[in-house]
Parts: structure tokens; C-alpha cells; sequence
């Protein structure tokens, strides 16, 4: 049984809270942690620790803090079997997933060690008669990070590294679903030789959430999560003068025209679709076909989803669909199941069906002959389960995604370049895949979506990220002649 403390000023501390969540293993069902739901004045006490570093970690040298990142890239890669066993025992992703979500988390830190060359300002000499202009990026403070269970690696990893990277302190809160993997980063922190106080963790749920949303000394919230918390925390930190960045819920649209490579889109939407359990903001899960070629996608889609090896990655080495998070979210995904074909979808695959019994699965499931009145469409399911729409054209498929509230990701499979642009220049979403099934941006560029899928205004990664954890400084100068003479 993992026991899960909070990190506060370099210190290990277990939480006085007497009430505790169950971690599960979801692949088996097994509890294999206790999350404490730690109070808000454990909270106060890690902003606090967080507020005192501030002013002495803002004064290490960037070089330094680029050396720290450095190091600690190099243990992370030393360590990623470990750290990909992690999240799949308290995640349920498969090997490979949990492996690519690693990579992602070091690719992080690789980016944010490039610290020196993104904190550079711009100048320019003589704007007047011996005046110049110099532009400097400073730190803004403490950052809060409120982080999901979905990505328990990847995400906290958007967050921390360029936070402090740019000078800032960081309290951290993982999702009370996926805590143990957060232990393990700070033990590889500290032996990154990450000075005390400048990245602390308060495990919990509401609670944390809320003293962060509220204290003074918390300057910027970085947030990741499902849309209504998403909203709320948007709504809440800005009212407390906060700068916030809400990456919240998604609906992905993959549109399939008749002109496709279809070998091709097969393998890539079934990793789209039913990759990490469909439990991925990037997931596709409603599919805009175009009726010449529906028939055939729905046969060749249904037979490659049904060769899908479901179980627990923990115990076996060649799963290729893990389970869902939790029981609820099962029960949750079955009535959504049921939803869709008491609104009059066709059921080609029913995830209800050959699942093991024990831990938390549903099978891939396909629901054919959508529309856009149903509520598999219109809610984030989170769970493999593919919604099926059949298209007159590519125009027709991109007014289906443009009356959708959320706007993460969205795809298109063809080999025609005038329809790829028209796609590009039309479809409302924040990040495009075009023969690909998950389009996520590398560490180098902004993540983000459109419409209710973000609230804020800098994305998270890319240059985005140094902006948003950063303020800027405008220092124009007429430097005085002091007795020199040409
Ligand atoms: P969640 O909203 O339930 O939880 C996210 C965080 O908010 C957790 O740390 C949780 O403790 C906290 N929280 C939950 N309820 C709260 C409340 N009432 N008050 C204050 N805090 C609260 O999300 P989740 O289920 O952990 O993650 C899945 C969601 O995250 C999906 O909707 C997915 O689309 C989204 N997500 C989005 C992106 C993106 O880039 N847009 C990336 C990953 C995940």
C-alpha cells in the first residue's frame, strides 16, 4: 500500500486531514494507496513555503536553474521504465501509452532547460538621440498547479519545469486519482538538486483547489482538467486578480473523405479512438465519414477494433486497451452506451460485452448512425467509445464540429491538398491532425483548443508558456555622456 504525503518546503509531511480517498490500481480493481484530502491550512502552509523561496530561487542565476533541468532530464530518462509502471498501475494505461506519456514528460524539461535562449529579451538601440529600449522577462511568483488524473506524468510536466525554469515557485496538486507517480518526481527532483521550498505538493481534492483559487500570494493558476471544474476555477481565480490558463474538456472530430488511404486511417483512428482508453483531451471520439465510403470504414473500423487485446497492463505485456479510471466512470460510460441507442444509434461493437470482471474496463465501442441531437455527441464521454457520423462532404463535416461547444483537437484523413487547406482554414479547433490520429503539439509549440475547451488567453507549452510565467519589463534609457568625449 503506497503512502502518499505532501512535500512542503523539502520536507516530507503526512497530512493531519483524517479523511482519505482510495487509490485504485484500475486494471484490477485493487486499492493500492490511501490519498489524503489534505486541509486548507496544510495548503496556506505550502504557499507559504512557496512565497519565502520565491525570493531567493528568482535570484538564481538562469544558467543555474537551466543546469538543475538539465540534470534532472538525464534521471528522468534514466528512470523511465519505472516511471512508465508507475502510471500504468495507477492509471491502467498500456505499456506503449505509458512509455509515449514519459517521453512527453521529458520533452518538458528538455524544452524548459532551453530556458537561457527563451527568457531572452529584445532591445533596441537609439528609439531617440541616445536612447535605447531593453526588454527583460521576470518571474511572477508562486504558480499554482491543478493537474488530472489522465495524464498523471505529462501534465504536471506542462506546468512545473517552465514555471520554474523562468524563476517562479510552484505548489502542485495531482489528481487525488493519480498521486504515487507525483512521490516518485520529487524524489528525482530533489535528486536533480532542486533547492527546498521551490516546487511543493499538497495532495487532495476541492479543498487544496479552492485556498489556492483564493490565497494572496498565489499569482498564477495553471489548470487542466474537465470543462464545469475548468469553468469554475477560471471564473473563481480570475476574481481573485489571478492570471489563469484553463485547459479544460474536449470533443475531437476526425472527418474520413472517400479519397483516404483507408489501410492507413484504419490504424491510425483506432489508436485515436481507443488509445489510453479513450481517456485522452486528443481523443477521437465522433468519426465524420463520408457516405461513399461509410460502409466500408464502419466494416474494416469494427474488425480492427475487435482484435484489440483488452486487459491489465500490470500483469500482462501485450494489452492494447487498458481500463477506465474508475468504476463510476464504467457505470458512467454503459449509460452513455445505452443513451446513444435508446436515441436511435446503431450499435456495431458494444464495449458492455467481453470485458474482464475484474477492474474498471469497457470494451472499444462503436455506435454508428449518429446525430448531432444525441448526447454521446454532444457530452465528453472520456472513454473508448466512438461516435459515428455520416457526411454528405467535407463541408458538411466541418459545420457538424462548428456547432459543438468544445473544440480541442480535430482531424482529417485525405490525399487531397486543396481539401487539407480548406479543413485548416475552417475548422474551429486549436490543434489539427491531417493523416494523423493524435494531433498533440510537441513540447516546442502551444497546446491548447478553442471555444469551451480553454479559458485564458496563453496556452500551455511553447513560447506561450514562458510568456505566461513570466512579466515583462520595458527599461528606456538615455545613458548620460559622464565626461566621455567622442
Ligand atoms: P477533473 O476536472 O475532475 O479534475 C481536475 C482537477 O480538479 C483535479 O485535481 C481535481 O482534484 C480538481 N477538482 C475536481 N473537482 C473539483 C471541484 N469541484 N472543485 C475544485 N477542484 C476540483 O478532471 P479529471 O477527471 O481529473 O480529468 C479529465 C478531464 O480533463 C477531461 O475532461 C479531459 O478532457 C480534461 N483534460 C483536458 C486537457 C486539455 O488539454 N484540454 C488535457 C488533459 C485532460
Amino acid at each position: 500500500m503506497k503512502k502518499i504525503r505532501n512535500y512542503v518546503n523539502g520536507e516530507w509531511k503526512d497530512s493531519k486531514t483524517e479523511e482519505f480517498l482510495d487509490v485504485y490500481n484500475p486494471g484490477n480493481g485493487k486499492v493500492i494507496g490511501k490519498c489524503p484530502l489534505s486541509t486548507q491550512e496544510e495548503t496556506k502552509e505550502a504557499i507559504e513555503a512557496a512565497a519565502k523561496t520565491f525570493e531567493s530561487w528568482s535570484k538564481v542565476p538562469v544558467t543555474k536553474r537551466a543546469k538543475i533541468l538539465f540534470k534532472l532530464q538525464n534521471i528522468l530518462v534514466d528512470h523511465q521504465d519505472e516511471l512508465a509502471d508507475l502510471i500504468t498501475e495507477e492509471n491502467g494505461k498500456n505499456h506503449s501509452d505509458a512509455y509515449g506519456e514519459v517521453g512527453r514528460g521529458i520533452e518538458n524539461v528538455e524544452h524548459a532547460a532551453s530556458i537561457v535562449n527563451l527568457l531572452m529579451g529584445d532591445s533596441l538601440s537609439t528609439i531617440a538621440t541616445d536612447v535605447d529600449v531593453t526588454n527583460y522577462k521576470y518571474p511572477i511568483g508562486v504558480i499554482g498547479c491543478i493537474c488530472p488524473f489522465n495524464f498523471p506524468m505529462m501534465v504536471p510536466f506542462w506546468m512545473f519545469p517552465m514555471a520554474i525554469a523562468c524563476g517562479n515557485t510552484v505548489v502542485l496538486k495531482p489528481s487525488e486519482k493519480t498521486p504515487i507517480l507525483t512521490q516518485r518526481i520529487i524524489e528525482l527532483c530533489e535528486e536533480a538538486g532542486l533547492p527546498k521550498g521551490v516546487l511543493n505538493v499538497v495532495n487532495g481534492g476541492s479543498e487544496v483547489v479552492n485556498e489556492i483559487l483564493v490565497n494572496p500570494n498565489i499569482v498564477g493558476v495553471s489548470f487542466v482538467g474537465s470543462k464545469n471544474v475548468g469553468e469554475y476555477v477560471y471564473h473563481t481565480a480570475s476574481a481573485h486578480n489571478k492570471r489563469v490558463q484553463v485547459l479544460g474538456g474536449a470533443k475531437n472530430h476526425t472527418v474520413i473523405l472517400k479519397d483516404c488511404d483507408m489501410e492507413d486511417t484504419i490504424k491510425k483512428v483506432i489508436g485515436g479512438a481507443f488509445g489510453s482508453a479513450g481517456q485522452r483531451c486528443m481523443a477521437g471520439s465522433v468519426i465524420l465519414v463520408e457516405n461513399e465510403i461509410a460502409d466500408e470504414f464502419v466494416e474494416k473500423f469494427t474488425l480492427a477494433a475487435k482484435k484489440l487485446k483488452i486487459g491489465d497492463a500490470s500483469s500482462q505485456s501485450d494489452v492494447d486497451l487498458g481500463p477506465v479510471i474508475r468504476k463510476e466512470a464504467q457505470e458512467r460510460t454503459f449509460n452513455y452506451i445505452q443513451s446513444g441507442v435508446d436515441q436511435g444509434a446503431t450499435l456495431v461493437l458494444d464495449g458492455r460485452k467481453n470485458i474482464p470482471s475484474e477492474g474498471f474496463f469497457v470494451g472499444p465501442t462503436i455506435l454508428d448512425n449518429c446525430t448531432t441531437e444525441m448526447k454521446v455527441w454532444k457530452d465528453e464521454i472520456f472513454a473508448p467509445v466512438v461516435s459515428i457520423i455520416r457526411v454528405k462532404n467535407l463541408k458538411s463535416a466541418i459545420d457538424i464540429a462548428k456547432k459543438h461547444e468544445l473544440a480541442n483537437g480535430a482531424c482529417l484523413f485525405t490525399n487531397n491538398a486543396k481539401a487539407i487547406r480548406y479543413f485548416r482554414e475552417n475548422i474551429p479547433a486549436g490543434m489539427i491532425g491531417i493523416n494523423l490520429g493524435v494531433p498533440a503539439p510537441v513540447a516546442f509549440y502551444s497546446f491548447s483548443g478553442w471555444k469551451n475547451s480553454f479559458y485564458g488567453d496563453l496556452h500551455a507549452n511553447g513560447k506561450d508558456a514562458v510568456y505566461f510565467y513570466t512579466r515583462r519589463k520595458v527599461v528606456t534609457a538615455q545613458l548620460r555622456t559622464g565626461g566621455f568625449e567622442e
